[in-house]
């Protein structure tokens, strides 16, 4: 199968943004973004930028899903949580390179459309819910590894306590959209070491849920 031209402009995009780990790469080329995109910005998939999804939310810019799924450092069995669906572009391209995803968003209509894309790209192994990422899941922790796509002013100590022993968590962190840091956080017998990865713009990781999602859940 060959690679669309555009696919291919992004690959070298994201090697010079430094998104250099081949597993993350070949990740990123099988996962159709137009699917995650909304109609009118479909035909702009392929660029390096993030798109509006609604609700006030967006889909993540391709070098910085590239680089967070990169500072996660995936193996093939492991279990991972991810906080902040949204479009669940960043949930599909994590469920090519572990054993199992689970994925917490708190608007129900943005969950509801991300499920029908995993149906449709026939992704079996993620695992959704709607809530409050800010609790994580307790039912299924411990996680290997760990994700938030939606900036905390601090990491929440409930995620932190839910990572498996040598367990990672990869996290923008900061209120100011202009000094958010991605953060990566890995459990050692010695105790938790901090590395800072990059500097990012998300949009804020709220706490509670919205109106909409309690009436109806
Ligand atoms: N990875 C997503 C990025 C979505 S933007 C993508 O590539 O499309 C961040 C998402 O985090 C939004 O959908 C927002 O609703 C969600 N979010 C913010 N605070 C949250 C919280 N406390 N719990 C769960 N999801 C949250």
């Amino acid at each position: 199968m060959s690679t669309p031209n555009h696919k291919i402009r992004l690959i070298m995009e994201l090697r010079s943004a430094g998104v250099t780990d081949t597993r993350v790469l070949g990740a990123i080329e099988r996962v159709p973004r137009e699917v995650f995109a909304p109609a009118t910005f479909r035909d702009r998939a392929y660029e390096n930028t993030a798109l509006p999804i609604g609700h006030g939310q967006t889909l993540s810019q391709p070098s910085v899903v590239g680089l967070m799924t990169q500072a996660l450092d995936l193996g093939p069995r492991m279990k991972t949580l991810e906080i902040g669906t949204g479009s669940g572009y960043q949930t599909a391209v994590l469920t090519r390179l572990c054993r199992r995803v689970y994925t917490v968003e708190r608007h129900r209509p943005l969950l509801a459309e991300a499920e029908q894309r995993f149906k449709e790209l026939r992704l079996h192994n993620v695992t959704t819910r709607l809530g409050d990422g800010w609790l994580g899941w307790p039912e299924q922790a411990p996680f290997e590894r760990i994700i938030v796509t939606a900036a905390p002013a601090e990491i929440p100590a409930a995620l932190v306590a839910q990572l498996a022993p040598g367990g990672v968590i990869v996290v923008p962190v900061g209120n100011e959209k202009r000094t958010q840091r991605l953060v990566r956080v890995r459990m050692t017998d010695a105790g938790p070491v901090s590395e800072d990865i990059a500097g990012v713009r998300f949009v804020p990781m709220v706490e509670g849920l919205p109106p909409e999602a309690k009436e109806q859940g």
